[in-house]
């Protein structure tokens, strides 16, 4: 069974998960990763940092006792006029695997920005979208291990998923092009493909991704509740497979990863 990468525990602002229901017994890991969202619009814009040293040895102290590894992740929801104050976190836990989110959009998230982003039409909102996420990979990308839920933005607003990959293709094999260059591998969300419907919109990426064949998956359910951890795992496994993407990349606690089997 694949390693959920994409995990939130109590110690993300939005979470009351125990750590310990994230233990994973059959791949002997312990992993979470917590929201680091700067300016958070969607918390009276105050700047929601986890307590990393008190995860951390929380996390490594169960671990030991669980007798598995404890992987330190966190979710940079990319904020650009914040960027200087991201840094200091990765300098001092530089193993711990960060995911790169764009969550927002002039400082405001796209899920309160939701329907009322009509005021651009759906090209201009994509485009506008797209250009965010180059941004955000040019800024953080060095940094992270993985791009997080590409789809973030039509969870909120629905948007045709053939529409996307037919007008955006360009765009969107650039950013492939970014995630190869930086080796963040791209996440396939569950949260997203299931609970937001947007299942359409990662079989495309899927089809994407088979002309980058070197550039990795991982899997992530975005679960805020332990009921949700690997939320429709054997579907998005066998999905990725079709695809031709057998493989997917695992972090473990010492910055290093590994291939392994999705099936
Ligand atoms: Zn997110
Ligand atoms: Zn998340």
């Amino acid at each position: 069974m694949i390693v959920d990468q994409h995990v939130h525990s109590l110690y993300s602002f939005d979470s009351q998960a125990d750590l310990k229901s994230y233990a994973d017994f059959d791949n002997r890991v312990l992993m979470t990763s917590e929201h680091v969202e700067l300016c958070n619009s969607a918390h009276e814009g105050r700047d929601d940092i986890p307590d990393f040293a008190a995860l951390h040895s929380q996390g490594q102290e169960l671990a030991e006792e669980l007798g598995i590894e404890f992987v330190m992740g966190m979710e940079l929801g990319y904020a650009p006029d914040c960027l200087s104050r991201f840094l200091p976190l990765l300098d001092e836990f530089p193993n711990a695997v960060a995911l790169l989110s764009i969550h927002q959009d002039e400082g405001t998230d796209f899920a309160l920005l939701g329907n009322s982003t009509s005021r651009y039409d759906r090209h201009d909102f994509c485009a506008r979208y797209f250009s965010r996420v180059q941004e955000a990979i040019g800024a953080l990308g060095r940094h992270c291990r993985i791009l997080s839920h590409l789809d973030y933005p039509f969870r909120y607003r629905h948007i045709d998923a053939a529409y996307v990959f037919d007008e955006f293709s360009e765009e969107i094999h650039a950013i492939l092009d970014s995630c190869q260059a930086l080796g963040l591998a791209v996440e396939i969300n569950t949260k997203s493909m299931f609970k937001y419907h947007n299942l359409d919109f990662y079989e495309l990426l899927l089809e994407a991704l088979e002309e980058h064949h070197a550039l990795p998956i991982t899997l992530g359910s975005d679960c805020h509740y332990a009921k949700d951890w690997h939320s429709h795992w054997p579907e998005a496994s066998a999905l990725c497979a079709t695809h031709g993407k057998t493989k997917y990349v695992r972090f473990h606690c010492d910055g290093s990863s590994q291939l392994q089997p999705v099936i």
